[in-house]
């Protein structure tokens, strides 16, 4: 059966990776409706490619010169959050990528979970903030959110045949990141651009830093909290400096199930698009002698704090990650505008939870306004 896909954040490094997959099995999967936040030219040869119905743009100045461009085009051409939405929302598509990067990609999202569209995740930031919310909407709906980030996949993968009641703990791998033998010193000085080299994965900018710091990590064991409904006390997280084995699974038996494969996030991406199937992406076979050993060491939580603030605010619970999540956006940022040293993305994080009075969190409105007011926390002590 031919799949009618929509991707929300297809300008980006997962989106691009996704129209690949599209482009490599085209009796497979077809393009319904693409968004990006405010590169029209990207979009606009994607557009003349994939050929979608209907696509949307964040900015309503990028949607005009858009617009002005394909005049005589017969796809329709949206614009804001309101756009975005509607498009995530496309009652005909098969399965949604949400792929748009951090706190954006939350109410788009939503409005794909609300139009009971099944959801391919790779925006992990919206799970951070509301998870239980999402995966709230989607069983309402008998509805599902299928993962795309790595590690997420391969536990997916890994439980698939098994009883979840049998599973003992999680175990996330992590590269270290750029970092990872770095002394606290060395930390002190660390720049934007030695912290865009990822040794393993091509990603877009902010969850390069995020692997730096690895934060990323504690997202992500956020995210595995709500994709798998499984207690933080039985998730742990592995460095794993290859990036070979994407996360294991531990069954109380003592055996542990893992997937493998090269670092290539086209791997998990075309698992979530042709689930139940497979697609023949791989013409090679991964050399397992060639790469010859595989290591693994215990996390660093002194060196890389951010974890630790992760589970933390999972601990804490209510709108704690949402408050978590958006300091950490708005540290990045300053890290990545050269106006925070390195070491204090997690100090503000730190400080932007402090200030924090626990409250309910029982809306995405509730969502919305505890982000508002750590991003402006968050501005304040950075500009401090
Ligand atoms: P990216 O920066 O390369 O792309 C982000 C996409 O979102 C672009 O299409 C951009 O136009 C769009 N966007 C940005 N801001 C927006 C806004 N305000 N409104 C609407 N659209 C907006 O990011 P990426 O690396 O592709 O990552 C996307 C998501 O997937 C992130 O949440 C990331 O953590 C997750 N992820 C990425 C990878 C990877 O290999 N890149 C792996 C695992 C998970
Ligand atoms: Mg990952």
């Amino acid at each position: 059966m031919m799949k009618k896909i929509v991707i929300l954040g297809s300008t980006g490094s997962i989106g691009a990776n996704t129209l690949d997959i599209v482009a490599k099995f085209p009796d497979h999967f077809s393009v319904l409706g693409l968004t990006a936040g405010t590169n029209d030219q990207k979009l606009e040869e994607q557009i003349l490619t994939f050929q979608p119905k209907l696509v949307a743009l964040a900015s309503d100045t990028a949607a005009q010169r858009l617009r002005a461009r394909l005049g005589n085009h017969s796809v329709d051409i949206l614009s804001g959050v309101e756009g975005l939405c509607a498009v995530a929302g496309l009652t005909e598509s098969d399965l949604v990528i949400s792929a748009i990067v951090g706190g954006a990609g939350l109410m788009p999202t939503m409005a794909a979970l609300q139009a009971g569209r099944p959801v391919a995740l790779a925006n992990k930031e919206p799970m951070v903030m509301a998870g239980q919310l999402m995966q709230e909407e989607a069983c309402k709906r008998h509805n599902r959110i299928f993962p795309i980030d790595s590690e997420h996949s391969a536990i997916f993968q890994s439980m698939e045949g098994h009883r979840k009641d049998d599973v003992r703990r999680i175990i996330l791998t992590a590269s270290g990141g750029p970092f990872w033998e770095w002394s606290h010193d060395q930390l002190t000085h660390a720049s934007p651009k030695e912290a865009l080299q990822h040794p393993n994965w091509d990603m877009g900018a902010k969850i390069t830093i995020d692997s730096a710091t690895l934060m990323n990590k504690g997202l992500e064991v956020i995210e595995a909290r709500w994709l798998f409904d499984m207690p933080p006390t039985h998730i742990d997280v592995l460095i794993h400096r290859e990036s070979i084995i994407h996360s294991l699974v531990e069954y109380c038996d003592g055996s542990v199930m893992a997937q493998l494969g090269l670092p290539d996030m086209r791997t998990p991406i075309s698992y979530a698009l042709a689930y139940p199937k497979r697609v023949p992406l791989y013409p090679n076979s991964l050399n397992l002698a060639q790469i010859g050993a595989l290591t693994f060491f215990q996390p660093d939580w002194e060196r890389f704090p951010c974890p630790r603030l992760a589970y933390e605010a999972l601990e804490q619970g209510g709108g704690t990650p949402a408050v978590l999540n958006a300091a950490n956006e708005v540290a990045v940022k300053a890290f990545l505008d050269g106006t925070l040293p390195f070491l204090d993305i997690a100090h503000i994080i730190q400080e932007t939870l402090n200030g924090y009075q626990p409250l309910p969190m029982t809306s995405i409105g509730d969502a919305l306004e505890i982000d508002r007011w750590a991003r402006e926390r968050a501005a304040t002590l950075t500009m401090a």
